[in-house]
């Protein structure tokens, strides 16, 4: 079988030497060595300042929004963000006790669109939590502007967004915050593990502390804290793909480079925002109908080839997300709600044999697209 994806695994060797340092030195978790080396290492890689790692992408979202006032004692109100994303955009919000209120994407870029953020921001907006889709770029800039404008927070989940580039710098620039996941299907991982990037220092040092239940010293405790911390091994990890990311990459790209060139005159791709680098973290492709993505799936799985609907479904049709009191919102979501139906996620690892997927989709367009 052909996996939706495969994690990277470094050389044995590679990892057996940060290993062999954490035997060394029995420290294997609170702020360790191999933490701060992947700490600085990451800044450095990624050309961004203010990086904290934690234990997941999920606390870093949450741990973002405490550390921005966003969620917290004195908080209160809701967030505006997008239904087509991954559960923990949406779920991370209302499990801090900030409703998540949905505006509609964009059709070609797949991210939230601006305008329809616009539309949704009331007296109780308090943040914008928009979504690097895929790896591509929001509309940063019509973003950044809207929440100048209503004094607003923002934080991009960019858990797709490793290595992007905006405009040649870091996209992870963009927000009072930037999270990354480290999760073991994600481009980079650490097992499991996550990051934020933070626009400020100081918000930064807040949730340093926040990380490690607000203790300040031995006999000082400064913040209401929660343990969110990355440890010794998930560090090793990091720093072990991080030696080998050039091969991750290049393996991706070679993969990414041939499906476009096979399908994209067959399938509907994402438009990529003109400013912003490709990681090649995902090869997603949406369907003229559920019907044809259906039959597509399940030729697919005929030849052994498991593609996965990512996202789907749309988050605005989910209960548990839903205000507990009072309506959902009306707006219209319809292009999420659609895109959700129509769209299937390719195999892409370093390695995997694309053209054992192309053939069966190209005969899978002819038979249930091309020939319709
Ligand atoms: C993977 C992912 C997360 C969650 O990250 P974890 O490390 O699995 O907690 C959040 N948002 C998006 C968009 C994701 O794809």
């Amino acid at each position: 079988m052909i996996q939706v994806t495969r994690p990277y695994l470094p050389s044995r060797e590679r990892l057996m030497h940060y290993i062999d340092g954490i035997y060394e030195r029995h420290w294997l978790t609170n702020d360790g060595p191999l933490v701060q080396e992947l700490t600085r290492r990451l800044e450095a890689y990624l050309g961004v300042d203010n990086l904290l790692l934690v234990g997941n992408g999920t606390l870093a979202l949450q741990i973002a929004y405490r550390a921005l006032g966003i969620s917290g004692d004195d908080a209160r109100g809701d967030a505006v963000t997008t239904p087509f994303s991954f559960a923990a955009t949406a779920s991370s919000l209302k499990w801090e006790g900030v409703q998540p209120v949905f505006a509609d994407i964009d059709p070609a870029t797949w991210c939230l669109d601006t305008d329809a953020v616009a539309a949704a921001i009331t007296p109780a907006t308090r943040a914008i939590v928009p979504v690097h889709v895929f790896g591509n770029a929001c509309d940063v800039e019509g973003i950044d502007g809207l929440a100048r404008r209503h004094g607003l927070r923002v934080v991009y989940d960019g858990a797709h967004a490793f290595g992007v580039t905006f405009r040649g710098e870091s996209l992870l620039k963009w927000g009072d915050a930037a999270t990354l996941s480290f999760h073991a299907t994600k481009l980079f991982h650490t097992i499991e593990g996550g990051a934020i990037v933070f626009r400020r220092r100081d918000d930064l040092e807040r949730a340093r502390l926040m990380i490690n239940f607000g203790i300040a010293g031995p006999e000082q405790i400064d913040e209401l804290g929660i343990n969110a911390k990355m440890n010794e091994f998930q560090a090793a990890m990091g720093l072990a793909q991080l030696d080998e990311i050039d091969i991750n990459l290049a393996g991706r790209a070679a993969a990414w480079e041939r499906y476009d060139q096979a399908l994209s005159d067959c399938f509907i791709t994402q438009s990529r925002h003109p400013a912003c680098s490709n990681n090649y973290a995902y090869f997603p492709i949406s369907l003229a109908s559920e019907s044809d993505l259906l039959g597509i799936l399940a030729l697919l799985q005929e030849h052994g080839v498991v593609a996965r609907r990512y996202f789907y479904p749309s988050l605005s049709r989910v209960a548990a997300l839903a205000p507990t009191r009072g309506l959902p919102s009306a707006a219209d979501l319809s292009r999420a709600e659609s895109l959700a139906r129509r769209i299937l996620c390719l195999p892409l690892y370093c390695g995997v044999p694309a053209e054992q997927v192309i053939e069966p989709l190209l005969a899978g367009w002819r038979y249930h697209v091309g020939a319709a």
